[in-house]
């Protein structure tokens, strides 16, 4: 019986997460969950089910009306970062599965790792923004990493086809969003129900604005490098608007592995909770006849800005990512309550990335004070975008 927590419950990954352990109930046991304060009947429904030891949040608040919730019940509540980590690393689990979104993530993903623990990602931007860190914690404690975000878990399964020295260069796809094909110009007045609007993946909404901006396929270009350790120049993008090719591997005698599912992240949790084993379907099978004609297309990077910048910000090292993350995650929060408009994000990130030259990224001290520092740079920025707009 493996233990498992689960961060992020409450969120679209999490929900999956729980109906793929709900299926192997006799191999998986829930032993904590954590969750931030959006949804907390939710989180009491679910704790009422799965019966974990513990559950976080991250308020104190939040923390004391989940205790009335959950009066009577043998569950201890528990609130803050402290109560994050505990969750994560400290609850008796031997498999994490990281799911809280943003850098929100990143203390208790960290201390999972720390801790030597099975380390299930979907939480991306914390490896983006604490690559360095992460990594040489996983290879000091023994944990393994292993992506539940769909391009990376078929890459994963793609890199068994051949060895590490042989792979010439990995090729993640990206739907597009559903902008894609529109021109720069076009882009300008969008509003966030439209971009919300994604044509083939149902996720939170902040994955989704990234989605339609490419920033999500620009944070999953410096995932690959940290997951797979691939210099920048052999991690490229190609848009397969169908998304059923989820990625790729080309192996340095040309062959191109693919691997090919719907898109439905039951399947690529489920591999990342069984590794190395693989068992039935969790959710529908491909038709391959159904899914045909498969399209690939360049990706636009004029239009598309924010890929291009991820690729910078990779470049550039040290905190430039960390940096990057920070002020996207608070450039998309600014699109969402109205305050700027869609086109104008990768200004807003360009703005910040722009203010300082990178500055080292090697202790988690150093990346969270880069984050802070990026949010404050961001908030300004958008306040400039607000004035010049009236
Ligand atoms: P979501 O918004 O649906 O859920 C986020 C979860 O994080 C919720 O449970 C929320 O309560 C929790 N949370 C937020 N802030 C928190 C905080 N401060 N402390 C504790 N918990 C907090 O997001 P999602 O779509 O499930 O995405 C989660 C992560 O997985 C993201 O990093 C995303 O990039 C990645 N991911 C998601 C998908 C997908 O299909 N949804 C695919 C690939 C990768
Ligand atoms: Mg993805």
């Amino acid at each position: 019986m493996r233990k498992v927590a689960l961060l992020g419950s409450t969120g679209s990954i999490g929900v999956s997460a729980l109906d793929v352990l709900g299926r192997l109930r006799d191999r998986f046991r829930v032993v904590a969950l954590a969750a931030g304060g959006g949804r907390l009947g939710e989180l009491a429904r679910q704790a009422r089910e799965v019966r974990p030891a513990l559950v976080a949040v991250p308020g104190a608040d939040d923390a004391t009306r989940l205790r009335e919730l959950l009066a009577g019940e043998p569950i201890e509540v528990v609130a803050g970062e402290e109560g994050l980590v505990r969750a994560a690393a400290g609850s008796g689990a031997d498999l994490v599965i990281a799911a809280i979104v943003g850098a929100a993530g990143l203390v208790p993903t960290l201390a999972a790792v720390r801790a030597g623990l099975t380390v299930a990602l979907a939480n991306k931007e914390a490896l983006v923004a604490a690559g360095e860190v992460m990594t040489r914690a996983a290879r000091e404690s023994g944990a393994t990493l292993l992506p539940v975000d769909s391009e990376h878990n078929a890459i994963h399964q793609c890199l068994r086809a051949g060895r590490a020295d042989e792979v010439r260069r990995i090729v993640l796809t990206a739907s597009g969003g559903p902008f894609r094909g529109r021109t720069a110009g076009e882009l300008a007045a969008v509003t966030p129900e439209e971009a919300l609007r994604h044509p083939t993946w149902e996720m939170g909404p902040k994955i989704t604005i990234d989605s339609a901006t490419l920033m999500n396929k620009g944070l999953e270009v410096i995932e690959a490098r940290w997951l797979f350790g691939l210099p920048p120049g052999a991690i490229d993008v190609v848009i397969h608007p169908q998304s059923v090719v989820h990625s790729m591997v080309e192996f340095r005698d040309g062959s191109i592995v693919a691997q090919l599912g719907t898109p439905d992240m039951r399947h690529p949790i489920q591999y990342a909770l069984t590794y190395p084993e693989r068992l039935d379907a969790p959710a529908e099978r491909l038709d391959l006849l159904a899914a045909s004609p498969l399209e690939f297309e360049p990706p636009d990077p004029e239009t598309f800005r924010c890929l291009a910048l991820a690729y910078r910000a990779l470049e550039a090292g040290g905190d430039a990512p960390a940096r990057l993350n920070a002020a996207n995650e608070v450039a998309v929060e600014a699109f969402l309550a109205g305050r700027i408009p869609f086109d104008r994000i990768p200004a807003v990130l360009e703005r910040v990335l722009e203010a300082r030259p990178p500055g080292p990224a090697d202790t988690l001290e150093a990346v969270l004070a880069a984050d802070r520092e990026a949010r404050e740079a961001a908030r300004r920025a958008v306040a400039r975008e607000t004035e010049g707009r009236r």
